[in-house]
């Protein structure tokens, strides 16, 4: 059983879940030191500590199996971290001084396993239980010389907490934003746009597509360099931004190319377009071009029975209609666009 949960925990660091991987990792050491002690107190005759042990052991080995399965992940890692605080509260009373070295790892292992501000409370708990616990018998340096060292390791914990919080949302931000424009990736407008179209949403809910791509881009490239391409792409971007009503998506779908999601049919979707490429077409993005940018663009509602991909292609088909059409346009999909790829063949 260790040797696949170890399998397990192995796999949720290379899967990037390194939270459960750790979790796994985390109870099976405890298990594994826990475990010699328990027997070693049975040696010794002190069997209710040797039963503790024991129970607390194999305790750690069932959260590491139950924690392995994702579903329970969250509920697990608050399991342990109460069952870390629980074991240093009756490990205290038990053995007395020798008990405060536990309540540090606890303590570190509870800020890994449950939330900043829980792990705050429960650090209050095991202090105030373990000072409580050694006050009649400890030396008054030791008990200074163990608050003040549990301080720093809760002060340490929590801050390498909140820099992590920090870094993982910002990392997780930037892992869906495209760097160069700060709207939606490729990644973010797969699993949104997918999750849309493989929903069930009642008939009321209309979805549209609406893709679109700057006209003659290459020209602009060569002939102010990608430097001034970049520029218009990211001031575009800016303006669809501040351009698109609120409940509108914006993605940069490749290059020069972009996709909209709106919570909207046909008919509107295609006048919002319209809107856009009138309001395109008349900004001034960067002020030493000699000709207006312009866009041109596909519209595309969701219909019932298609998939992402079918979706995709009736509004990329409608971008290409308005390409081939002359350009600074808006197209809508023909009921031929909308019928799966799969049903053409
Ligand atoms: P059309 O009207 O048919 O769309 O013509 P086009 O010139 O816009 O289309 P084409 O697909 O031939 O060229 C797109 C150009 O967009 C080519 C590529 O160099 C440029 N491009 C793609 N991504 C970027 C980018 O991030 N920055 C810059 N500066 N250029 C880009
Ligand atoms: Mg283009
Ligand atoms: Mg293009």
């Amino acid at each position: 059983m260790k040797v696949g949960l170890i399998q397990s925990a192995l796999e949720a660091y290379r899967e990037s879940h390194p939270k459960k991987g750790f979790m796994i990792f985390q109870a099976l050491l405890a298990a594994s030191l826990i475990a010699p002690m328990g027997i070693w107190r049975f040696t010794i005759q002190e069997y209710p500590q040797g039963v503790f042990d024991l129970t607390l052991s194999t305790l750690f080995v069932v959260i590491a199996y139950i924690g392995s399965k994702d579903q329970y992940f969250h509920l697990v890692s608050r399991i342990f971290a109460i069952s870390y605080t629980l074991g240093v509260l009756i490990t205290i009373q038990y053995t007395g001084i020798i008990g405060l070295f536990w309540s540090n790892a606890a303590t570190v292992a509870v800020f890994f396993s449950a939330r900043r501000w829980e792990a705050i409370l429960v650090a209050i708990v095991i202090y105030l239980t373990c000072i409580h616990a050694v006050w009649n018998i400890a030396e008054p340096q030791l008990l200074f010389t163990y608050s003040a060292c549990f301080l720093l390791i809760t002060f340490f914990c929590f801050n390498f907490s909140t820099r992590l919080l920090a870094d993982n949302s910002r990392l997780s931000q930037e892992a869906l934003q495209d760097a160069l424009t700060g709207l939606g990736n490729r990644r973010s407008l797969d699993d949104h746009i997918n999750k849309v179209a493989n929903s069930d949403d009642p008939p009321s809910t209309a979805y549209s597509l609406i893709m679109f791509d700057l006209d003659h881009f290459k020209q602009i490239n060569d002939s102010y360099g990608h430097t001034t391409g970049d520029l218009v792409l990211a001031r575009l971007a800016d303006l669809i931004k501040s351009k698109m009503p609120s409940n509108v998506r914006v993605y940069r779908y490749g290059g020069e190319e972009f996709l909209i999601l709106t919570p909207t049919d046909l008919d509107q979707a295609s006048l919002l377009a319209e809107r856009l490429r009138q309001q395109v077409e008349q900004s001034k993005l960067i002020r030493e071009l000699s000709a207006p940018i312009t866009i041109s663009l596909g519209v595309a509602q969701k219909q019932k029975g298609t998939n992402y991909r079918s979706w995709l292609k009736a509004a990329d088909d409608a971008l290409y209609r308005a390409k081939a059409t002359g350009r600074n346009k808006v197209c809508t999909a023909l009921p031929d666009d909308l019928v799966p790829p799969s049903w053409r063949d």
